[in-house]
């Protein structure tokens, strides 16, 4: 897997203080996405492993709330696959960090088994995941309002707790 940015002590990607990865590869093509360029699966430099562990690091200090995971899109088969080890990682050396992850997918609909999106890595990869916001981008719904999105069809989900209930909550 390649990514695009690494960006440290964001604010604009989730609740809190957070580290966020913005990884390479998106087949969703949403008319006005902001980053055309991260659609391509060799945008970007090679996630390897020095770049996992300076990720970790940024993790460590108490006010980091937590990682955001962006895109290009995390959930393409080929990144849940380079992911899922990492977010074992992140689960085992930083376990009370939260992670969020951004996705053009629709949850129940994608990532769900049968879903054009759900391979061997999905359950457990979204088990490792708290929040999800889903769905892509549709340019006629963008709002400068929205907290954490940015168009309003996008839902910001509570992934842990759909992983218990199969319920969809959205917090904001
Ligand atoms: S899912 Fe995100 S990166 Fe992919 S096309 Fe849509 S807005 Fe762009």
């Amino acid at each position: 897997m390649n990514y695009g940015a690494i960006k440290y002590c964001d604010i604009a990607n989730g609740i809190g203080v957070r580290t966020v990865l913005f990884v390479s590869g998106c087949r969703n093509c949403c008319e006005g996405c902001f980053q055309p360029e991260t659609w391509d699966f060799s945008h970007g430099e090679p996630f390897t492993e020095e770049v996992e562990d300076a990720v970790i690091e940024s993790l460590r200090p108490p006010y980091i709330q937590g990682l955001t995971l962006l895109g290009g899109d995390p959930m393409e088969p080929e990144n849940q696959a380079a992911l899922l080890p990492f977010l074992r990682r992140v689960k085992a050396e930083c376990p009370q960090k939260d992670v969020w992850a951004y996705t053009g997918y629709i949850l129940e609909r994608d990532l769900v088994c049968g879903g054009s999106r759900c391979t061997g890595d999905t359950k457990e990869l979204l088990s490792y995941i708290d929040v999800l916001v889903d769905g892509p981008y549709i340019a006629k719904e963008h709002s400068l309002i929205l907290k954490f999105k940015g168009s309003a069809n996008q839902r910001v989900i509570d992934c842990k707790r759909y992983g218990r209930t199969g319920e969809i909550v959205e917090l904001m």
